[in-house]
């Protein structure tokens, strides 16, 4: 060695590829001639594929995109799919080929091995960690130059598998999010030691029953939580198929399996979780109903807030299957503003929920986001000198300003008994919780004939639908029209997640118009679309928004709905006064870059 050589730092000398191959990414064409020179296609095949794959670029991993190309075995005309590609290279390149079980991987260690940004980088995924040899899936088997920095970092042999794109991208993601979560418990300092799966699966393997109090299910189910509660999930599902336990979140409207477990685990897990609820543990043959207080962990999004849960289980043909629903606890304390209504709609809106008597229907399916929409406004209505009763089925959240009653059925306390009941308590403002039935529909009329200020909600497609149904259910025209000063219909669209999203070019001003025709837009204009990052689980969308369409009943409108109702010349009067379909309120948050056409398609009806 020089004593005066420049400072250089080399490299260290990278790994001799499989023989006779060159190191680096994989190449499309590349693997089109190897599986023509292998005959699994056709020359012919291989021909046009090539032409095909020339004519534009794609970000897609070369196997993913041969493996969606429709390619078909040359030998047998089978459908040549993903998961025979990823096995056909592994087989040429000599290698393992290894379908990835997230139960025997050591979700608590990979993030030793490699952060994730390097992970990513690499499409290279930490799967177990011996003594002396660390087993590493990757997808770009030929790319090993960073093999000597995990192997001088970690003193260990690097021993790679080739793995399913999809698969190894899925579940970089999921075991990185994991092992953030499992970190943070511990950090808590509730889990003293760590959440080890395999322990915990060998645990469900044995023979031993699972107790609801064992350390190992106490710490997996405040894992669970913790889990949930970063992941933002409104819903967690416990379920017993034939041979294993699924948990699967609700995140922004749309299920994701994120972890599935050997049957004594979920059986065990199910047993705690009704404990800590105050359900009878013994009895797995009736559905049953529960509550649940719980601390969300100061790490979280949640800041160790208070976090509400209701719990139903119900029996399934292999089991008792569990859903808890968490409750937001933002619910009660989101601004107008907030709620994603627009300056317009909050005005609207103001004015009619201030008004001292009449009734006001939030209308839209489940899930969207009706009871956060009237409790935010009852909650802002709530002063000293009113008396806001409800009657609800079920109370979804405590609001001590509010004087709340659950619906007993088994009592024969029914929504319309409960208005009944609620009229002798001196109210100002009522909430039923659903009009269901011509019984319901009579009360609240009653109650806003009296002077009350009511609410309620219906299921509808759109605004106008909902005198409609009123009128299905028997309710007189000259009723609805003395008594419903307004109807607003919601629904909730998911938002591009603001850390990954690009801005989009081929969502045309024109294509918007066309959608909201005659409506045109005003103001800016600029259209993101979905991309995918760890932030957003690779969907491309975090949170969701609301939108509204407020249909006030003035003079005009009342006089369509009584004598002879008239839905279409409703719709006339009431976009005349002010009112906005809910596809134009979507299509204002495309061109906001705040979701995605496609988002408000999916979700919003067409105006008639
Ligand atoms: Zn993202």
């Amino acid at each position: 060695m020089k004593i005066n050589s420049p400072a250089v730092v080399t490299p260290p000398a990278p790994p001799p590829p499989a023989a006779g191959l060159r190191s680096g990414r994989l190449d499309w064409r590349e693997l089109i001639e190897w599986l023509r020179v292998d005959g699994i296609i056709s020359a012919d095949e291989a021909q046009r594929t090539v032409r095909r794959f020339a004519t534009a670029d794609s970000i897609q991993h070369p196997l993913v995109r041969l493996g969606n190309a429709g390619l078909s075995q040359a030998s047998s005309g089978k459908p040549l799919d993903l998961e025979m590609l990823t096995e056909w290279l592994a087989k040429r390149l000599k290698m393992p080929y290894q379908r990835i079980d997230p139960l025997k991987v050591d979700v608590g260690r990979v993030a030793e091995v490699m952060s994730i940004n390097y992970a990513e980088a690499r499409r290279a995924l930490p799967l177990s960690i011996g003594t002396t040899e660390i087993t590493i899936a990757t997808s770009e088997p030929m790319d090993r130059r960073w093999v000597p920095e995990i192997e001088a970092h970690t003193r260990k042999t690097v021993k790679l598998v080739i793995a399913s794109p999809v698969e190894l991208q899925r579940y970089t993601t999921e075991f990185y999010s994991l092992a953030k979560s499992v970190r943070a418990a511990q950090k808590s300092g509730e889990a003293a030691s760590s959440v080890n799966f395999e322990q915990l699966v060998e645990l469900g393997k044995s023979n031993r029953p699972l107790d609801a109090n064992d350390q190992g299910v106490v710490q997996v189910v405040d894992w669970l939580w913790q889990y949930a509660f970063d992941q933002r999930a409104s819903d967690i599902h416990l379920e017993p198929r034939r041979d294993l336990g699924v948990i699967r979140f609700r995140i922004d409207g749309v299920l994701h399996t994120v972890y599935q477990l050997p049957m004594g685990v979920l059986n065990a897990m199910t047993a705690r979780i009704k404990l800590l609820g105050r359900m009878d543990v013994v009895e797995r043959r009736r559905p049953q109903d529960g509550r649940i207080k719980t601390r969300g962990p100061g790490t979280s999004t949640m800041k160790g807030d208070e976090v509400e849960m209701r719990l139903s289980t119900l029996p399934t043909a292999f089991g008792e299957k569990m859903v808890m629903r968490i409750f937001d606890p933002d619910t009660t304390v989101k601004s107008l503003d907030a709620l994603g209504f627009g300056a317009h709609d909050a005005k609207r809106w103001s004015d009619l929920t201030s008004r001292a008597n009449g009734i006001i229907l939030v209308t839209g399916p489940t899930g969207s986001g009706k009871t956060t929409t009237l409790y935010s406004t009852l909650k802002r209505l709530a002063t000293d000198e009113v008396n806001v009763c409800t009657i609800e089925d079920p109370i979804e959240m405590i609001e001590p300003a509010f004087n709340q009653t659950q619906v007993q059925p088994n009592l024969d306390l029914g929504f319309a008994e409960g208005v009944r009941s609620l009229m002798r308590q001196d109210p100002d403002i009522i909430m039923v919780g659903e009009i269901r039935d011509l019984e319901t529909a009579e009360m609240a009329i009653q109650a806003a004939l009296t002077g009350h200020l009511v609410f309620s909600t219906l299921h509808t497609n759109d605004s106008a639908s909902a005198i409609t149904r009123l009128i299905d259910l028997g309710v007189p025209p000259y009723l609805i029209s003395a008594t419903v000063i307004g109807v607003l219909a919601q629904r909730l669209v998911r938002t591009l997640c603001v850390a990954c999203k690009q801005s989009d070019d081929t969502t045309t001003l024109d294509a918007l118009h066309e959608v909201i025709a005659p409506w045109r837009l005003s103001g800016s204009f600029r259209p993101y679309k979905p991309v995918g990052c760890l932030e957003c689980r690779m969907t491309g969308y975090r949170g969701r928004a609301g939108l509204y369409e407020l249909l006030a009943l003035n003079e005009a409108a009342r006089a369509v709905v009584h004598p002879v109702p008239d839905m279409v010349k409703l719709r006339q009067i009431a976009a005349t006064d002010g009112l906005k379909p809910l596809r134009m309120a979507g299509v204002m948050k495309v061109a906001e870059g705040v979701t995605t056409l496609e988002e408000v398609l999916r979700s919003t009806p067409v105006w008639e």
